[in-house]
């Protein structure tokens, strides 16, 4: 499933690729993702110029010189890539093909169609739907030490389900929620709201797995763009996630497992102890 990192690694080579370009024609190949595509899709989006291309959460929010915003989201397998108009067939799940003057093609994939194309006018990004009770951004000033030991206190179940809580902060996914208590060592199944003095390393944690993980984006941002590539998820380096019964790379203890709200959870017993021991790398 596409993290905050590769959505905002496709927004990125969205922008380079896009910015400043005309759409000649829209295609609609399938209406029915998560949510119906508006009829007036392609009508809409079509003679109109792409001015920006911004990120809230993991939506991506495509400006256009007439007020209007392209809404799209990636789902469980969607892409959104850049390709040359000469020698494309459309694939299986190519369900959106937007073609600009330049003569390239800015293709949406989504075999699973669980991701969203939708139209909204410049300025209801806070009333939308889907974008109205969404927390703050994880790379920004808002989610401070501050706010999150606020947020915490009020919080009694275990913190790993807590920061995933969309509500609380946006974009720290099942990978990055166990990645990040790892680095501040601390057990995912400690009671949120005693982790309050905790908040500045909970923070930090989190901003430099996002980042790791951008900027290890950033070197497969040809992949997103590329004349004929599929656009694939890149693989990061782990140091817990889906290492369970691997050695910690820190202390060789065997990487542990279980399930938080549905979702697996990893740890390392000895640099994250359940007694509040504060051992530390
Ligand atoms: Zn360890």
């Amino acid at each position: 499933m596409p993290e905050l990192p590769e959505v905002e690694t496709t927004r990125r080579g969205l922008l380079s690729a896009v910015k400043g370009q005309q759409i000649v024609a829209v295609t609609v190949r399938r209406h029915d993702l998560r949510q119906p595509i508006p009829k007036t899709f392609a009508k809409t989006l079509t003679g109109t110029s792409i001015t920006n291309v911004r990120r809230r959460a993991k939506y991506l929010l495509i400006d256009l010189d007439s007020g209007h915003i392209l809404l799209s989201h990636l789902g469980m397998s969607g892409s959104f890539t850049v390709r040359k108009k000469a020698g494309y067939r459309p694939k299986t799940h190519d369900h959106v093909i937007i073609e600009l003057k330049n003569s390239k093609l800015m293709v949406f994939h989504d075999p699973r169609r669980f991701g969203v194309m939708d139209i909204m006018k410049k300025g209801e990004e806070a009333t939308h739907l889907l974008l109205k009770n969404l927390g703050p951004e994880p790379l920004e000033k808002d989610f401070s030490p501050r706010y999150l030991a606020e947020q915490l206190t009020r919080r009694k179940g275990p913190i790993k389900p807590v920061l995933m809580d969309q509500k609380l902060v946006v974009g720290v996914g099942n990978i990055y929620a166990s990645e990040a208590l790892y680095l501040c060592g601390l057990h995912p199944s400690l009671p949120a709201h005693k982790l309050a003095p905790k908040a500045p390393e909970m923070v930090n944690a989190i901003r430099a797995t996002l980042r790791a993980a951008i900027a290890s984006g950033g070197s497969t941002l040809r992949d997103y763009v590329g004349a004929s590539n599929e656009g694939g998820y890149f693989q990061h380096e782990f140091k817990v996630y889906g290492r369970d019964g691997e050695p910690c790379f820190a202390c060789s203890t065997i990487i542990e497992t279980c399930t938080h709200a549905g979702r697996s959870t990893y740890w390392c017993p000895q640099c994250q102890p359940i007694r509040a021991k504060a051992q530390k790398h």
